[in-house]
């Protein structure tokens, strides 16, 4: 039996003052429930929200890493940096990396391993264009972004991380995928790594994520592959946030 997790990606939104409030609104009212939680702040709030969260069931995860352990590379934050502020999990290859900062399969490739080797789980996200999914490219593309990854870190190394199909005709847009599409993609992507290995696919979550509400998370974590969610927009309001971890039994 899989066990859900509801992960809020923050991305580039939050103050000091915003994200105490946010933090200690979802852990009053945090249902009860069996499903994992976490947040993923940006980084400069690493340290603030590990405090708000120490010692209670909400984890705490990062938006992304650098491939490199430490060196010369402005800008970048290397894992044993998460690790060392409190992560547990790290975003990898979410489209707004891809598309807004060209990383490409083999550098998301790397950041996965970078993560595991420092002791975070990888959130691997992945998922289509809309203009891939009007040109019938939707498998392609997973296998592709999959496969990138499998091949340099194993098949066995996903029996250590996260996967999350993020279509991206479906992020910030309001339009979530049906449940129908959602399950069509997950399936896709568990019976490819059941080729490989059965016992992995099995246990392996895949999170949906693209415009996941209060309104249709209930539908959505319904179906079979469906392990949970990762949530944008929605996890910044305490009631939807709220709601959705509720829907996730
Ligand atoms: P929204 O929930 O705002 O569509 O964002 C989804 C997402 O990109 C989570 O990583």
């Amino acid at each position: 039996m899989r066990r859900k997790l509801v992960a809020g990606n923050w991305k580039m939104f939050g103050s000091l003052a915003r994200n105490q409030a946010l933090v200690t609104d979802v852990l009053a009212g945090l249902p009860q429930g069996n499903c994992e939680v976490a947040v993923c702040p940006p980084y400069v709030y690493l340290a603030q929200v590990a405090q708000l969260t120490a010692g209670s069931r909400v984890q705490l995860g990062a938006q992304d890493l650098s491939p490199k352990a430490e060196g010369a590379y402005t800008g970048d934050v290397a894992g044993p940096m998460l690790k060392e502020l409190g992560a547990t999990l790290v975003l990898v290859g979410h489209s707004e990396r891809r598309h807004g900062h060209g990383e490409n399969d083999s550098q998301v490739a790397e950041k996965f391993v970078a993560a595991q080797a420092h002791g975070l789980l990888p959130v691997l996200c992945l998922g289509e264009t809309l203009a891939e999914r009007e040109a019938g490219e939707t498998e392609l593309v997973l296998a592709r972004q999959l496969d990138a990854v499998t091949q340099r870190a194993g098949v066995a190394a996903l029996a250590n991380a996260v996967l999350a199909y993020e279509p991206v005709w479906a992020i910030g847009t309001g339009k979530t995928a049906s449940p129908e599409q959602a399950e069509a993609a997950h399936a896709f992507l568990r019976s490819r790594i059941a080729k490989q290995d059965a016992m992995i696919a099995d246990s392996l979550r895949i999170l949906y994520g693209g415009s996941v509400k209060a309104g249709n998370a209930e539908a959505i974590f319904a179906k079979p592959n469906v392990d949970g969610g990762l949530i944008g927009g929605a996890s910044l309001v305490v009631q939807e946030f709220l709601s959705i971890i509720a829907a996730a039994r």
